[in-house]
Order: C-alpha cells, then sequence, then structure tokens
C-alpha cells in the first residue's frame, strides 16, 4: 500500500463506540434514548486502539480528519462533533473535525474538496469507518481506498447495503 498522507476518521464505531454495546449493536442506538450531549458522551468509551493509533500519526506528521454523519442542521451537527471530541480530549490529534451531511455523498465530497485543499492526490488518502455505507462506500466511489471495521452488526445484518448505522 502507498503510504498515505491524510487519513479521514468516522466518529461513532470507529473512534468511539458505545460502553455497553462495544461492536455488538449499531451505535447510533443511544441517540433514541434522548439526553444531553454529556449524556450520549458518558455512553461512549474510546476504542481500545484509537489513542495510540492517532499518537502515532501524529509523530508521522499524517494528517488527519474526522467526518461524522450527523442528521441535525450543520450549525448544531457541527457542536455536536466537537463537543464529543473535546469530550475524549482529542482536539489536538486532528486538523480538521467536520460533521457531515445525512446523505450518502456527503462524505465523498467532503474528501474531494479536503485532497483538493491539500493539494494530496486520492491514492495517498485513507478512510477509516465502521459503515459500508456511510464511510467505505463514499471513499471507494471517488476513488479513495477505505478500510472497514469489522463488528456484529455488520455480519448480523447479512446483507452490508441493509446494515449501515447512520452515525
Ligand atoms: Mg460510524
Amino acid at each position: 500500500m502507498l503510504a498515505k498522507k491524510i487519513i479521514f476518521f468516522d466518529g461513532d464505531g470507529t473512534l468511539w463506540y458505545p460502553k455497553k454495546t462495544k461492536y455488538q449493536k449499531k451505535p447510533h442506538w443511544i441517540y433514541a434514548l434522548g439526553g444531553t450531549l454529556d449524556f450520549y458522551c458518558g455512553l461512549l468509551v474510546m476504542t481500545p486502539t484509537a489513542l495510540d493509533t492517532l499518537k502515532k500519526l501524529k509523530e508521522r506528521g499524517i494528517i488527519t480528519i474526522i467526518l461524522s454523519t450527523h442528521p441535525q442542521p450543520p450549525k448544531e451537527a457541527g457542536i455536536i462533533i466537537n463537543h464529543k471530541v473535546s469530550y475524549f480530549k482529542l482536539n489536538d490529534f486532528f486538523d480538521e473535525i467536520h460533521a457531515t451531511r445525512e446523505r450518502q455523498e456527503s462524505k465523498s465530497e467532503f474528501i474531494v474538496r479536503i485532497l483538493k485543499k491539500h493539494n494530496i492526490p486520492k491514492n495517498k488518502a485513507l478512510m477509516i469507518g465502521d459503515s459500508y455505507r456511510w464511510d467505505y462506500k463514499p471513499a471507494r466511489n471517488v476513488g479513495v481506498d477505505a478500510l472497514l471495521i469489522a463488528s456484529d452488526y455488520q455480519k448480523n445484518d447479512g446483507s452490508l447495503d441493509n446494515c449501515m448505522g447512520k452515525v
């Protein structure tokens, strides 16, 4: 694999996941409980290798970006994703943090725009996420490599196209 210069990360199910269900259930079930931002954050924990990985990437000078799908209007969605990043004290590990729209092309559009801005070719980029439909496919659709995190919720759903959480 060519050395990557930039890595895009999904949020829920990738950098962090629900403490209670980890990779067993699509992470967005927690948002159906109704509650404050701090309440949701309290239900989440960092995935075990996330912090070490981010530290190593920063040491190597790799650009790291969060692209996390949120259904809320852009301003509110931005507040929510930034709150989660601050909660996990991850601000220093990311060059950019974006809440993407609830459309499958949204992450593709962000990826293309950000690569253009940094003048980085597509083969030097990687997207990491837990959702085939909301992470893997949007990257592959614009010719960017993607790494799909294995999970029970994906496996148990049978069809990859029907198994994805939205966040
Ligand atoms: Mg996810």
